[in-house]
């Protein structure tokens, strides 16, 4: 029997489904401030956000978003440093990039309102299929399904499927039982209900089975090992890497390079770095860096901490060094540095990283004043 024949025939009475699954939400659902909100603009600045970051961190990114961009119109005209430096510590800042090409498409091709027709909204920069659902969903109860990291779990397993959620045989089958098991009205809170009991009962490692209102429906439970549900897929594994970066100063300024805008990081500033070569030295690596972005005497060189950091599946290590440029020959190699006055790179968008390699050479003056 497929997952789909599933939902007509296993499932004595979708309706019975349905009201268990809303009887518990009405007691035990989440309370998130991007909830019960007709707002589609707040509801796609909350699903961005909540793209590869945790409920917890995205709550007060969502508030002072919205307070510094409170509508389209003023995403599609923010200025892109502003805009980065916002997102910081939320890191996939391809993400906010994305949300600026969409807001100005919607400004020039909508008015500035998002389309209320799915399709035509999943065609828009970042959105695609779950973000352009949920945003119509849950803003104005649209009939429309949605799958997530919590639905695709929740739905293997109440349907018992056996296939890794990610392949695209589950795509198909997990889009299909969530279409097949929407109720005719208030859509938009069932499909809220299944994800939080998704991320609230059963979640990925301890499904909280005895405290499950699906208990009845659920073929994983039956079966005895839910946790097994969905199997997982083959794990990459995490790539160690070195890096070095210098900050080079001048005075009061300091030297900053932007990445560019396609690659990890896109657009955000950062210290003259590279990923060290197989069996390099820090300190050559720190200075093979400047010597990349700058042609002049950089002295009095000095390691003043390594930053540890996780991102996409790289372990990073990142050496930090302090250095001086020395005279006034000095010509910067690369069209996107510049020297960038010390007292303005917290204004500067900066990955985590960056950030804290910036930390450690405010400490590093603060406890030695000079190199
Ligand atoms: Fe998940 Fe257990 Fe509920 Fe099934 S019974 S949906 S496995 S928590």
């Amino acid at each position: 029997m497929t997952p789909s024949a599933w939902w007509s025939s296993y499932v004595k009475s979708p309706a019975a489904f349905r009201t268990a699954l809303l009887r518990w939400h009405a007691k035990a659902g989440r309370s998130l401030p991007w909830r019960d909100c007709p707002d589609p603009y707040a509801v796609w600045v909350s699903e961005v956000m909540l793209q590869q970051t945790q409920v917890a961190t995205v709550v007060s990114y969502y508030r002072r978003f919205l307070d510094k961009y409170p509508d389209v119109s003023s995403l599609a005209n923010a200025d892109e440093a502003e805009l980065l430096r916002l997102w910081e510590g939320l890191g996939y800042y391809r993400r906010a990039r994305m949300m600026q090409k969409s807001a100005q498409a919607i400004v020039a091709q909508f008015h500035g309102m998002l389309p209320a027709d799915a399709e035509t909204l999943a065609s828009l920069p970042g959105f695609g299929r779950y973000t352009a659902n949920a945003v119509l969903t849950f803003s104005q109860q649209q009939r429309l399904p949605i799958l997530e990291a919590n639905t695709k779990r929740l739905w293997s397993r109440l349907c018992g499927l056996e296939i890794p959620a990610d392949s695209s045989a589950a795509q198909r089958e997990l889009w299909r039982i969530a279409e097949a098991a929407l109720p005719a009205k208030s859509a938009g809170k069932f499909n809220q209900a299944l994800m939080d009991l998704g991320a609230t009962v059963c979640t990925a490692r301890s499904p909280n089975c005895p405290k499950c209102p699906m208990r009845s429906y659920c073929r994983a439970f039956a079966h005895g090992t839910p946790e097994r549900f969905p199997p997982a897929k083959p794990k990459r594994t995490a790539v160690a890497v070195e890096h070095a970066a210098i900050v080079i100063e001048s005075g009061e300024r300091l030297l900053l390079t932007q990445r560019p805008a396609e690659a990890i990081w896109g657009n955000l500033w950062e210290f003259p770095r590279v990923e060290m070569l197989e069996g390099e030295n820090a300190e050559v690596a720190a200075k093979r860096a400047a010597a990349d972005r700058i042609f002049g005497r950089v002295v009095a060189i000095r390691e003043i901490g390594v930053i540890r950091h996780a991102v996409m599946h790289y372990r990073i290590r990142l050496h930090g060094f302090r250095a001086m440029l020395k005279g006034q020959k000095s010509r910067i190699l690369d069209e996107r540095t510049r020297w960038v006055d010390r007292s303005d790179l917290e204004k500067m968008p900066l990955s985590s990283p960056q950030r804290g390699l910036a930390s450690l050479f405010f400490l590093d003056c603060s406890n030695s004043k000079r190199i």
